[in-house]
């Protein structure tokens, strides 16, 4: 079986579940191995064992934490020409994306971006033009390199019993030309990250700038709150959780929008999710030509009656 390297997505040693995906992916092209990169190697082992990989690279290279992406880049490089994968898979975050670029201009191989899906081959499927086309493609030239967006593959245990390797790399003065001096985490919610959540509910412009009942049944479903850029840009929810076009693409198992219109921009971000509901209080909004199920109605109403129905359960 060929080698597939996998770029570990972790906090410290806690590993995202994003990789879990990864590796569920790199298994039906052949063998994963993680590349672990920066401290906490032997806390991410359990979960790196869980999903399959079959061994790890460690780098603990300070330079490679310190810096931002190009040492990253750099380094798989050289665990690239060590290992020779058939396929180098990555997490479509803005770093991930970040490094997958630089990675392919350094081994001269083709790279495709945000892929909602990767078969055998490797042939993977991307979701374009607002999510109404999907696009097969497949890299004819070097080592593909795949950034794989969240949600793209339910993730799926096969228990190993990973080695870990280190491995020594070195760095080049000029990829160490931006220094990360300070990174603070975001203040903590309590629910699951955007991204990753199995269930989202998120408010727009019929909130009316009172996000209390989204938060409420987005808390009574263990869900994460997002919004549309009506909202954002009203200054009434941070950035971080716009859904859209400019905002985050999610793919959870259930979307639920409330007071959203469903502007193509809105729906480009969360028209993959697998079942999506919409609480609106116009019958003729377009949010509901994609719905599974739809409320006309006031969501000041209809989410806390919801909210207080699920808490009862
Ligand atoms: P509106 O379109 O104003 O809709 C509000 C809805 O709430 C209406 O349907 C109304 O009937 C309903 N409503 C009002 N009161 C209530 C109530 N009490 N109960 C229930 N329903 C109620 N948008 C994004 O979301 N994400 C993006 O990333 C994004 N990127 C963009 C990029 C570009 C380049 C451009 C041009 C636009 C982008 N937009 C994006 C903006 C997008 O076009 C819409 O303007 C935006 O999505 C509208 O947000 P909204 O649905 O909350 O507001």
């Amino acid at each position: 079986m060929s080698n597939v390297l996998v770029l570990v997505d972790h906090t410290g040693g806690k590993v995202r579940k994003t990789t879990a995906e990864l590796l569920t992916i790199a298994r039906r092209l052949g063998d994963p191995i993680a590349v672990y990169i920066g401290d906490g190697v032997q806390d991410a082992l359990p979960a790196l064992g869980q999903y399959g990989a079959t061994k790890v690279i460690a780098l603990t290279s300070p330079e490679l934490t310190q810096y931002l992406v190009a040492p990253k880049a750099e380094a798989l490089q050289q665990v690239a020409a060590k290992v020779e994968p058939s396929t180098i898979l990555i997490s479509s975050s803005a770093e991930g994306k970040e490094i997958a670029a630089r990675l392919a201009v350094k081994l001269d191989s083709g790279l495709i971006t945000d892929a909602v899906d990767v078969q055998a081959g490797p042939v993977t499927t991307q979701s374009v033009f607002a999510g109404n086309y999907s696009v097969q493609a497949k890299v004819t030239h070097g080592t593909p390199i795949i950034t794989v967006k969240p949600n793209a593959a339910t993730p799926e245990a096969a228990q190993t019993s990973p080695e870990v390797e280190e491995f020594d790399v070195s760095i080049s003065d000029t990829a160490k030309t931006a220094k990360i001096v300070e990174s603070k985490p975001r203040e903590a919610t309590g629910r699951p990250e955007l991204t990753e959540a199995a269930i989202i509910v998120s408010g727009g412009r019929g909130t009316g700038g009172d996000f209390g009942p989204v938060e409420a049944f987005a808390d009574s479903l263990g869900a994460a709150v997002g919004a549309s850029r009506a909202a954002v840009d009203s200054g009434w929810y941070p950035h971080a959780y716009q859904v859209g076009q400019t905002g985050k693409t999610v793919s959870p198992q259930l979307y639920v929008a409330a007071g959203i219109s469903g502007a193509i921009q809105h729906r480009a971000g969360m028209q993959t999710s697998k079942t999506i509901v919409a609480i609106n209080k116009d019958e003729e909004a377009p949010i509901f030509e994609l719905v599974d199920f739809g409320v006309v109605g006031d969501l000041h109403k209809v989410l806390p009656a919801a909210t207080e129905e699920v808490t009862k359960r």
